[in-house]
């Protein structure tokens, strides 16, 4: 194993494992001020409020009956917090029943910052999933009958049919977990070797907020201030593209954030359907049922909004309205469907927006990704392939070396933890006015911007990121790969 000893450990971007929690009972950390992290070649790896208490640490080693290894804190103040939070005070009467279980899946799945919780049953067992930074793991193993009693117990507290296992049926969970009210959306389906039950995790603003700070998104300096310049202004248009997962609802709620922390202006948005309920922000949601898109947009013009946040332009009336209201006014925030910056205009064009309006709305267009940072505590430095010098852009660097992920316990053998954005921002100047009136080319405009103007792609940010040892080619490869310019 790495040499973990000397090794800083960010408690904000690793979780303890499950075996490491349950060797000491949560009195006891509470006293000794002793957080257990993982076991690994039968030592115990903890972090102490203080370090240098070898009594404390004497007392451990004879309760645990394992050499124990304390690693340094990277916040040495953040360790009493973490102990509260793997520990909370308030214990669960329902240790031992379906509920119990699930409250602590659920614990499990808020520290690991999970967006998702699978119930699988397969052939021979049930499987536990949790998506964490985007990708699937496996995070507990269960007989199929406790699986089956784990599902029930959330059919009955999520309102769903618990007679029924033929059908999809969706419902809605709620759960506190110590002082985190945690709202969940609940699905299931009939699959080959029984039901399956997916748990959506809502984000709320306080599950939010670590990471909803526009500074912690991981844009580049430049970038950063291009964005907050733009939220400066008064009217005009700021437009966010990428897929499904790209973090484009993170970016556009960090920005709603920034925006009403003055408290000066009047914030509105439509969303289908709100995803995090956001303090101070009027928020509709549509329901296209009942209240049709384009009409609730039409009247929040006579709320006197100075922002309007609408979740996405989907069709040419919403493109109509967004760019109008604008023009009278208005910042407004949104997202739309294409796959780079240069792609938003030309999509905007396709949904009948005549240049003219796209000129003197649109302020930016940036085109974004999620990509995953290597864990600190294992990662390597290698030179980087022929084939990565190639894509890069590396050809005349012998000398640079790039992220190399491997896997260690405090990663789950993952290589990775936590996530950062690539990004790709266009500020619409005089000369993208002059190309789009002249409807030129989308590769001449990209030409324009990357090579004339020198703006970087999502790639190209990517490789400064690989640099910076802050992502891996993999990952950046990954992301960008097949959708490149
Ligand atoms: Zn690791």
């Amino acid at each position: 194993m790495m040499s973990l000893e000397k090794n800083v450990i960010d408690l904000s971007r690793v979780v303890s494992s499950r075996d490491a929690l349950r060797i000491l009972p949560p009195a006891m950390a509470r006293r000794l001020g002793v957080l257990p992290i993982m076991i690994a070649d039968e030592k115990l790896y903890v972090v102490m409020e203080d370090g240098e208490d070898y009594l404390v640490l004497s007392q451990l080693e004879n309760l645990v009956g394992l050499p124990v290894i304390v690693l340094k804190p990277k916040t040495p103040e953040s360790v009493t917090v973490f102990i509260r939070k793997y520990y909370p005070e308030q214990v669960s009467e329902l240790d031992g029943t379906p509920l119990g279980l699930l409250e602590e899946i659920v614990f499990r799945a808020m520290l690991s910052r999970s967006s998702d919780i699978h119930f699988d049953p397969e052939r021979d067992n049930g499987y536990i999933r949790l998506r964490i930074d985007g990708m699937i793991r496996v995070e507990q193993t269960l007989p199929l009958a406790g699986m089956n009693e784990l599902i029930s117990a959330v059919k009955v507290s999520s309102g769903l049919n618990i007679a029924e296992h033929r059908i999809p049926q969706d419902g809605q969970l709620t759960l506190w977990i110590g002082n985190d009210e945690i709202s969940m959306r609940v699905a299931t389906v009939p699959t080959l070797y029984g039901e399956k039950m997916t748990l959506r995790i809502l984000a709320t603003e306080s599950t939010l907020s670590e990471l909803a700070e526009l500074d912690m998104l991981g844009m580049n300096e430049q970038h950063l201030q291009l964005f907050l310049d733009t939220l400066e202004s008064s009217h005009g248009v700021i437009l966010l593209s990428g897929p499904t997962g790209s973090g484009k609802t993170t970016t556009l709620y960090a920005a709603l954030r920034h925006l009403k922390k003055p408290g000066t202006l009047h914030i509105l948005s439509i969303e289908d359907p709100v995803e995090i309920p956001l303090d101070g922000i009027n928020q509709i949601r549509i329901d296209s049922e009942r209240i049709d898109f384009n009409r609730a947009l039409r009247s929040t013009l006579r709320h006197d909004p100075d922002v309007i946040m609408i979740g996405e332009i989907r069709d040419a009336e919403t493109a109509d309205i967004a760019i109008k209201s604008s023009l009278t006014g208005h910042l407004v925030l949104s997202t739309l469907h294409a796959n780079d910056s240069v792609g938003v205009i030309a999509r905007l064009l396709n949904l009948g927006v005549v240049p003219e309006l796209v000129n003197s709305a649109l302020r930016l267009v940036i085109a974004q990704r999620l990509v995953r940072s290597p864990c600190p505590h294992c990662v390597r430095l290698e030179p980087p392939s022929t084939v990565d010098r190639e894509f890069f852009g590396w050809n005349n660097d012998a000398e640079m070396l790039v992220p190399k992920t491997a896997g260690c316990p405090l990663c789950n053998q993952t290589g990775y933890a936590g996530r950062l954005g690539l990004y790709e921002m266009i500020p619409v100047d005089r000369n993208v006015r002059e190309m789009v009136r002249n409807k030129e080319s989308e590769d001449a405009l990209s030409h324009y911007l990357f090579n004339d103007r020198s703006l970087l792609t999502l790639r190209a940010d990517g490789a400064e990121k690989i640099r910076k040892g802050l992502t891996t080619p993999e990952e950046v490869k990954r992301v960008v790969y097949l959708n490149d310019k």
